[in-house]
């Protein structure tokens, strides 16, 4: 049932089976220096198994570096199952995926990623311990989302007072792609801190709402990147820093929710080039690990420690941000580097 792959680059590769339920998945293990390997799990549609270990090889990869940039004592790992979250999923299966899950003792603790909701956290935790963002319990962590959004916003004052000169927003011109769970509690903050909106996603109630709400201005979903706005925050989905968008990019600052948002490591560049601060997603990301670390290492004053984190996350953007501009680089890479430094200092 579970079946341990080779892997040259990852701790640990693992595929997961039950021909009773019809599971197929597959957990990595990136790293587990800083601690366990925590990440989410996700379902979706895969063309085959390789698609599936290539994802969750890369996104393993990623958690490393979020929870290393967050200052977690956390290591990097990611689950995927195969197949459709709204006809294939079974409490079935997840209750095999639960067990998978337990067989690595601890290694790899799990939460929602795409195509997961709490209630099937809630179904993996009938068979493991090792599984965070419930909606109930002791030390359940709920919908991270609010502090994702908190740390973006702060990361956006860091990236405003770079390229602007102050963290004031007001009338500031931000674009939000993607008004889901991130998006929609960024643009509260905006609000509040007197920004001027313009939003796009693909649901048009969700875009009326922001209209009504907000009093935001709208942008088609295929040209919210290329607005003439300041601020440009990608809440929706990966690859939107490409080179078909970057040159079309009005915004002098990016900073959003999404993961993954370069396309290529040398979009950093060309961004940077253009004269563009991009502010490394998995750091101004991270609050929303941070709200399920709480729950990983069963934190007592969970808020009060939330808050230390997102101070600390913040402290850690700033130094990347002056440490990049030193240096001439993309603070892209800047992250990367300073993570890979932190790594190394761990002793194996
Ligand atoms: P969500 O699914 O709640 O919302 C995504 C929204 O984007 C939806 O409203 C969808 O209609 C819209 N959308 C999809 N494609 C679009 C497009 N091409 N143009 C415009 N809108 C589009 O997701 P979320 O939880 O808000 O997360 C948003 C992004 O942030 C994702 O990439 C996610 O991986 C990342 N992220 C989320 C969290 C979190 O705490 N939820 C934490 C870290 C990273």
């Amino acid at each position: 049932m579970l079946t341990r792959l080779s892997s040259t680059t990852h701790e640990g590769l693992y595929r997961v089976d039950d021909a009773a339920s019809g599971l197929r998945g597959f957990i990595a293990l990136h790293s587990t220096r800083l601690g366990p390997a925590a990440g989410g799990l996700r379902m979706r549609v895969y063309d085959n198994d390789q698609a599936a270990i290539d994802d969750v090889l890369n996104l393993s990869r990623g958690m490393s570096y979020k929870n290393a940039a967050a200052g977690l004592p956390l290591g990097g790992g990611k689950a995927v199952i195969l197949g459709d979250p709204r006809t294939e999923k079974t409490p079935e299966k997840l209750r095999a995926f639960g067990r998978a899950i337990d067989a690595l003792q601890g290694q790899y603790w799990t939460a929602e990623d795409m195509g997961m909701a709490p209630s099937d956290m809630a179904e993996l935790a009938k068979e493991t311990r090792f599984v965070a963002g419930l909606d109930s319990g002791n030390h359940a962590s709920g919908d991270p989302s609010p502090v994702t959004a908190q740390g973006v916003f702060n990361a956006m004052l860091i990236g405003s007072e770079k390229q602007f000169g102050n963290k004031d927003l007001t009338s500031r011109r931000v674009a939000v792609q993607g008004l889901g769970h991130v998006g929609w509690h960024l643009c509260r903050l905006l609000q509040a801190a007197g920004a001027h909106l313009i939003v796009a996603d693909m649901d048009p109630v969700v875009v009326a709402d922001a209209v009504q709400t907000f009093g935001a201005d709208v942008a088609a979903p295929s040209d919210i990147h290329q607005t003439q706005v300041d601020i440009f925050a990608p809440c929706a989905i990966g690859g939107i820093l490409n080179n078909h968008t970057i040159p079309q990019i009005n915004a002098r600052l990016i900073a959003g929710a999404a993961n993954n948002q370069l396309a290529s490591p040398a979009d950093a560049d060309a961004l940077q080039d253009r004269g563009i601060l991009y502010l490394p997603d998995y750091v101004a990301n991270a609050g929303g690990i941070i709200n399920v670390a709480a729950e990983i290492l069963q934190i007592e004053n969970r808020q009060k420690w939330v808050d230390e984190k997102l101070t600390a996350l913040n402290a850690t953007m700033a130094r990347i941000v002056i440490r990049a501009a030193a240096e001439g680089i993309s603070p892209a890479h800047m992250a990367d580097r300073t993570v890979d430094d932190m790594l190394l200092k761990v002793a194996i």
